[in-house]
């Protein structure tokens, strides 16, 4: 189910029936887009329209932020949880684990995403990580990035860039990369790397 809240499109569904959608886009084999919608990036995208794009264009949007929560409570009247990128993210590392998809991380400082992948492989026996990649590039070399990581044949992408840098980079070059999924979860990385 789907509710509008100031103009952007947010799925009201809880972490586990976020996870499952996922899994339908991963067994699809087809691009789709997610995007964990907090209040800053909704406020910005009231005056950005490249923004509100980012959100209409996504194929899951969830509500990372209890106002938000309240608001798709009171307009859809149905079980909503706030799904935050990196409670998403290990809800989705679990899964990978489990299905054997191909994650990657792309984003953070040198050698953040290295000790991220480590750590959640310790966590989670099994996880497959494609690969990973530092996030300080320029738009010069975002292609090529896109390349490297396409290379690593994966079918997840979680990418750290920050708001809105993630969700620009995902919009560009997901086709790109022959993934089936990029998730935007901001400083998760630098978090799960303790
Ligand atoms: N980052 C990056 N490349 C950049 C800018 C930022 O990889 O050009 C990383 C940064 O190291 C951090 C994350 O993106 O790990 C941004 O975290 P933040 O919590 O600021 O994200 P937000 O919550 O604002 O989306």
């Amino acid at each position: 189910m789907k509710t509008t809240l100031l103009g952007a499109p947010i799925d009201t569904l809880t972490m586990e029936e976020s996870v499952e959608k996922v899994a339908g886009f991963i067994k699809s084999g087809q691009p789709h887009r997610v995007l964990t919608l907090n209040p800053e990036f909704l406020y910005r995208a009231q005056f950005d329209p490249e923004l509100m794009e980012f959100a209409r264009r996504a194929a899951l949007v969830t509500p990372d932020g209890i106002g938000i929560v309240w608001a798709c409570r009171m307009a859809g009247r149905r079980v909503v949880e706030r799904v935050t990128g990196i409670d998403l993210m290990l809800s989705l590392v679990h899964r990978a684990a489990n299905e054997g998809w191909r994650v990657y991380l792309l984003g953070a400082a040198p050698g953040v995403s290295e000790e991220a992948a480590g750590r959640l492989c310790q966590g989670y026996p099994g996880l497959q990580v494609a690969g990973t990649h530092q996030g300080y590039f320029s738009d010069e070399e975002a292609a090529g990035v896109a390349e490297i990581v396409r290379q690593t044949r994966p079918q997840l992408i979680f990418v750290a860039l920050g708001a809105p840098k993630q969700e620009q980079w995902i919009d560009r070059y997901l086709e790109q990369t022959g993934a089936s999924v990029a998730v935007g979860v901001g400083g998760s990385f630098d978090v799960i790397a303790g």
